[in-house]
């Protein structure tokens, strides 16, 4: 029987085979890995990858060399304003179809057995392992790890619903238009109320050349109404998205449609069983925003370490160290924000983020991982308490369009 089987190749279960390939090589022969596509494999996504996630793979000794924008900021859209945090290099976009794939031919190059070509249908445990079910025939594993994202087979066999914070994607490809922002940015719309969501403008490298990645995130919080979050059900993302084209001059029909969901994360929820262990989107990401490449990246670090120091004995240890280390937390905080954010505080809040805007610049270095000016950001939590108190008062709203000097 092998020691671990980790089911799903993305940048989850990839980072977890690198992280336990670089602390051990004896791992190559311990585990495999079981995909059910073959690479290179498309998946939809707009590839934003904070500079977090890039710092990871390169203490794993992993420099995926593969065509990327590099983004030195960010940029928001609210009601009561427009901001840009510069800060400097805080994160790439990639296109997946290759980002994964040069993470997959690093772990094959370190070792890794990849089954590709087979989907796994369900998992069943007994005391001493797992029998996984795949459309190839049966395996034996010791221990199981479910890195197969948001449709997580894994995480079905586990009995877990599909979780409580669940958003509908849609996104485009399309040429640079005169209006769009400079390319070292990344754009996000969350100006429309209606719903708990944003569109968003991301520079992707197709071809040799810059082009853009525009798409609409639509949340739907289970329980949500209650905090005064909008449903996500009957808000239609084509029209959503065209509308927002339109305006640009660019005609959604005549654009390949790319849908797909996510998961978001949910604080204290089982992630493990005896055997078998969840990471990545298959646990939970950023439901806030609907970030989780640099998330699933962090999951399979923290999992490698763990795996490496208790074996076996991992997946009882997971859930206790998963929701007590920085990525639980980081994660909880953002949950926790969520009904705040898309919730009845939404137009108060707003007009704390207009009143404060540095506070955009300590969310891009937390971005990318780079150390926080704490003096700036109590400063920020200063204005932003004053803005929020006084609401959309329009004294405190700052001039629309305004890039801003760095604090
Ligand atoms: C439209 C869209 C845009 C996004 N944009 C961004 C962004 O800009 N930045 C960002 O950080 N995040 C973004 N995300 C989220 C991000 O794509 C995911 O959170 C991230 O890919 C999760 O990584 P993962 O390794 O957990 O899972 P995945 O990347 O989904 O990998 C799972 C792997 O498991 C395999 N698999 C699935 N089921 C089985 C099975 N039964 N048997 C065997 N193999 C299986 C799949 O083929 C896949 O290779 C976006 C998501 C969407 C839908």
């Amino acid at each position: 029987m092998i020691e671990l089987a980790i089911v799903g190749g993305g940048p989850a279960g990839l980072t977890l085979a690198l992280g336990l390939l670089r602390r051990d090589p004896t791992w190559a022969r311990r585990m495999v890995l079981i995909e059910r596509a073959r690479y290179p494999r498309e998946k939809l996504c707009a590839g934003g990858l904070g500079e977090r996630g890039w710092k990871i793979l390169a203490r794993l000794g992993v420099q995926a060399e593969v065509p990327q924008v590099l983004i030195a900021g960010i940029s928001v859209r609210s009601r009561l304003g427009h901001h840009i945090a510069r800060p400097g290099l805080c994160g790439r976009v990639l296109r997946r179809v290759e980002f994964d794939a040069a993470l997959a031919e690093a772990a094959v190059r370190a070792g890794l057995v990849i089954q590709a070509g087979t989907t796994v249908r369900d998992i069943t445990e007994s005391d001493d392992g797992c029998v996984i079910h795949t459309d190839q025939g049966d395996m034996a594993a010791r221990m199981v790890v479910g890195a197969d994202g948001v449709g997580s087979a894994v995480r079905r066999s586990m009995g877990l619903g599909g979780g409580g914070l669940r958003a509908q994607v849609l996104e485009v490809d399309t040429p640079r238009v005169a209006g769009d922002l400079p390319p070292d940015l990344i754009h996000f719309d969350a100006s429309d109320r209606a719903y708990a969501g944003y569109i968003w403008d991301f520079p992707t490298p197709i071809g040799g050349e810059v082009r853009m990645c525009r798409g609409v995130y639509v949340l739907n919080v289970r329980g949500g109404e209650a905090a005064g979050v909008p449903s996500g059900d009957g808000h239609k993302l084509v029209e959503l998205l065209g509308a927002y084209m339109a305006d640009k001059g660019l005609d959604i029909g005549d654009c390949r449609l790319k849908r797909f969901g996510e998961r978001g994360f949910e604080p204290k929820g089982p992630v493990a069983t005896a055997r078998r262990m969840l990471i990545g989107e298959a646990a939970g990401i950023d439901p806030v925003t609907g970030e989780g490449i640099a998330q699933a990246i962090e999951y399979g670090a923290r999992a490698a370490r763990l795996i490496h120091e208790r074996g076996a004995a991992a997946p009882s240890a997971w859930g206790a160290r998963l929701h007590g280390g920085r990525l639980g937390w980081d994660l909880a905080v953002r949950t926790g924000l969520l009904r705040a954010f898309y919730g009845s505080p939404r137009p108060r809040l707003e007009a704390a983020f207009a009143a404060a805007p540095r506070m955009l610049w300590a969310g891009a270095r937390h971005w990318a991982a780079a150390p926080q000016r704490w003096g700036s950001v109590g400063l920020g939590l200063l204005q932003g308490g004053v803005g929020f108190l006084r609401g959309e008062r329009p004294l405190l709203a700052a001039p629309a369009e305004a890039p801003l000097d760095p604090p």
